[in-house]
């Protein structure tokens, strides 16, 4: 039994913090504010169209549908989508529906990732991105935001973390094929401004790299703050993947619904790999958030639209945890967009010591500690960093408030 069964390009790659934690918390009774998912119900009008889909008469609705997504859901995503990117989309070649953002972003790195291209990461970063990049064969390159002090008396803001040009413009190599954008930005909460996103955008433009932009947290952001679309930026439409999430979108992870948009000469070889490894999305979950798009186009930015009441229901839960954290003595960092939040927990560490010589990051042993004897789950903000950046960031946890 001496040959290996596992193939090379895992290599690094299997180990998971989540897996770990997910058993933790399945152990010891607790509040869940770790895995970012909705506990309560997703609006009526989506289910609803779900219950018409799988009980209406239109029995097709029940078969496989077209591979690349169902006809009636690419039509309202490049209606919707178009209006905001200023773009007009075909629904047949610029879109493409995936089994949720996870398999947008998948057929993204390997359908234009190759052995020896470099692939831009913006520390911190959804776990994923790093070893999706691996297993293509290519390899992350990071750029990390850096945080300035809060103003004094003010609790931080995600704003305050930023990207230094020069550190960002000294990774683009004649081996970039692409960074990976993430705005809002899971796990810091961070909405990039228009002069971030133009100063991406130029760099993009200058060393013909390509952007995968994962936008699944577009309509959480908070106080007045714009989600701004770099595929609408000069330049951009022609070189960037932009990736959604129904799951996000309208509170129902478990459909597994999401999409890219993007031009043709991208997408066609995301429908290759697309076609060769999942096929087909389920026909039912993609009919409903067609219906559910549909509603969406009609009420777009009135107080009707789900998207601007869920805005704001999310934007009173983040204050009510900031509040209790600053209580406990956490110091919060004042999220602008998604459902998350990083608190810094240096304040701990005279009650929570750490143990010399220990290859585990602080952040994880305090969540530990804090699950067995505090009943609080929360995830560890080195998970969200490259090896060599962990232990840096230790002393931050994440925290979810979609609960
Ligand atoms: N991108 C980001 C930044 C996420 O946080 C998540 C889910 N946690 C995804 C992509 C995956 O989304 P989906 O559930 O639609 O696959």
């Amino acid at each position: 039994m001496s040959r290996p069964v596992q193939a090379r390009r895992l290599e690094g790659v299997d180990k998971n913090i989540w897996v770990e934690f997910v058993k933790l918390a399945a152990t010891y009774p607790n509040v869940n504010l770790g895995q970012g998912f909705p506990d309560f119900s997703p609006p009526d009008f989506v289910k609803e169209a779900f219950k018409k889909a799988v009980s209406g008469e239109n029995i097709m609705l029940h078969q496989y549908t077209r591979a690349f997504g169902h006809p009636a859901l690419v039509t309202n995503l490049a209606r919707f989508f178009g209006k905001l990117l200023g773009q007009e989309l075909d629904p047949m070649t610029n879109v493409l529906v995936t089994v949720g953002a996870y398999e947008a972003l998948f057929c993204c790195f390997q359908a234009l990732v190759d052995e020896g291209d470099e692939v831009i990461i913006i520390e911190p970063f959804f776990d994923c991105y790093e070893p999706m990049v691996k297993m293509a064969g290519g390899t992350p390159v990071f750029v990390q935001l850096r945080s300035k002090a809060a103003e004094a008396g003010k609790l931080m803001s995600s704003g305050d973390w930023r990207l230094d040009p020069a550190e960002l413009a000294s990774r683009f190599t004649k081996q970039t094929k692409a960074i990976v954008l993430n705005s809002p930005n899971n796990p810091l909460g961070k909405v990039f401004t228009r002069e971030e996103m133009e100063l991406i955008a130029d760099l993009c433009v200058k060393h013909d790299v390509l952007c995968f932009s994962d936008e699944v947290y577009e309509w959480l952001v908070y106080d007045g703050k714009e989600h701004i679309r770099i595929a609408s930026l000069p330049g951009m439409w022609d070189r960037t993947i932009t990736i959604g999430s129904a799951g996000k979108t309208f509170s129902i992870t478990g459909w597994k619904v999401g999409w890219t948009l993007g031009p043709d000469r991208l997408l066609k070889h995301l429908r290759t790999v697309h076609q060769n490894s999942v096929y087909h999305c389920p026909t039912a979950a993609q009919e409903a958030v067609a219906q559910a798009f549909q509603r969406e186009f009609d009420n777009y930015g009135k107080q009707d639209s789900y998207f601007v009441q869920l805005a704001q229901e999310l934007q009173q839960k983040r204050d009510w945890l900031v509040q209790s954290l600053v209580a406990v003595g956490m110091k919060p960092i004042v999220p602008e967009g998604t459902y998350f939040l990083m608190a810094d927990i240096s304040e701990f560490i005279s009650e929570v010591p750490d143990l010399p010589d220990s290859d585990e990051p602080y952040d994880s042993r305090f969540i530990k500690w804090m699950i067995i004897n505090k009943g609080l789950v929360a995830i560890p903000v080195s998970t969200f960093y490259s090896t060599p950046h962990k232990r840096n960031f230790d002393h931050l946890i994440r925290f979810c408030f979609v609960k």
